[in-house]
């Protein structure tokens, strides 16, 4: 049985549409990451599940049950918000235990369940202090014990690392995911950030204008982007998309710009047809029958160097792992690998 399913839900905010049509099914124990730019719906569906918005229209499942009419705090859910939401009087023991005092919870279990939560976060020597006593990341533990002391069959983070800095969020995401690697419950999580969906899900929910472009396991994602969107949207440095026409003759082609760059084996697009031909950065081989391109910019950052270059009116960008020494000015001849091509359909956007 899936853990939550969302069957034709729609939101509007009176004639604006944010949510539509949206089917989708998260399975137990997954950890599913909702990941679109901002304003594409991924917050309000969070809350929509958490029922801390009432859908326009469809049905939300939660364990089987039709939760439309349920009060968040029936739902069998637990929030962690990205501003933590702390009581700052309150000693992180108190904000731990908040939520089950208001159930009244029987002290001694409260303090018996607070040890324990503390203990798997590692929170325990911090019992005793106020929330401004704590790092950034020791804050968004908090937010996460007090998820967990509810013992939810489903944990919602709503971009729970967007106030810590870079290094901190790495640590974080890291412990998030170890986290549910032990406690396996099933695990929502929101970002606009596609390395953090990327490294954490085990499935990524593309979003776009309250619509779902693509599911699919984070690799799948990266190697099948469904449509030109998903392909632009995940991976960095991000896949070029060139604008092209197909060439069918004895070696089939596309015509980029007045350059014939391969197509791959089998490929059905038809000749004269408008394409959008993607290719990862890291894709790109220095190889003697490539396409020349003058480099514009080099950018080394130590492990792997960035290499911008020009051909005809078109520019593109390949990535190399191993040492070279470029120079702004010199021609590369660059060539796309035959199994690692993309190509969509410039009309539709969609995968050919
Ligand atoms: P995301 O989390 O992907 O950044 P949101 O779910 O927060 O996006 O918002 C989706 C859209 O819904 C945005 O255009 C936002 O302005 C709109 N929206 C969100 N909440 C409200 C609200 N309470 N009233 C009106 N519009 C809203």
């Amino acid at each position: 049985m899936s853990a939550i399913v969302c069957s034709h839900v729609d939101k509007a905010y009176g004639a604006t549409a944010v949510i539509r049509d949206l089917n989708l099914s998260i399975e137990e124990h997954e950890f599913v990451v909702f990941l679109g730019p901002s304003g594409c719906g991924k917050s309000t569906l969070l809350r929509l599940l958490a029922g801390l918005e009432d859908i326009t229209g469809g049905e939300v499942s939660i364990g089987g049950k039709v939760v439309n009419d349920l009060e968040p705090g029936d739902r069998g859910i637990a929030m962690v918000f990205q501003n933590y939401a702390l009581y700052p009087h309150m000693t992180i023991f108190d904000n731990i235990a908040f939520g089950l005092r208001r159930q009244k919870v029987p002290a001694a279990e409260i303090v018996k369940r607070v040890e324990a939560v503390s203990r798997t976060l590692g929170l325990d020597p911090y019992l005793g202090r106020k929330p401004a006593e704590l790092s950034g990341g020791q804050q968004q533990r908090v937010a996460i014990a007090r998820a967990m002391i509810k013992t939810p069959k489903v944990f919602l983070f709503d971009e729970p690392l967007s106030n810590l800095d870079a290094k901190l969020r790495v640590h974080m995401r890291i412990e998030i995911k170890e986290l549910h690697q032990r406690l396996k419950t099933t695990t929502i999580y929101v970002t606009h950030d596609q390395i953090e969906a990327m490294t954490m899900a085990d499935k990524i929910v593309v979003m776009r204008d309250g619509r779902i472009e693509q599911v699919g396991a984070p690799l799948e994602l990266f190697d099948r982007p469904a449509n030109l969107f998903v392909a632009g949207f995940i991976g960095s440095p991000a896949m070029n998309l060139l604008k092209g026409v197909v060439r069918k003759g004895d070696k089939p082609v596309v015509d980029i710009s007045g350059t014939a760059f391969p197509l791959a084996p089998g490929s059905t697009a038809r000749d004269g047809q408008n394409v959008v031909y993607g290719v990862r950065p890291e894709h790109l081989e220095i190889h003697p029958d490539g396409v020349a391109a003058r480099i514009s910019v080099v950018e080394p950052t130590g492990s792997e160097t960035l290499v911008f270059v020009r051909f005809g009116e078109s520019e593109m960008v390949a990535l190399f792992r191993e040492r070279h020494d470029f120079k702004p000015g010199d021609t590369l001849h660059l060539r796309p690998r035959l199994d690692q091509l993309h190509l969509f359909d410039a009309e539709t956007g969609n995968r050919l």
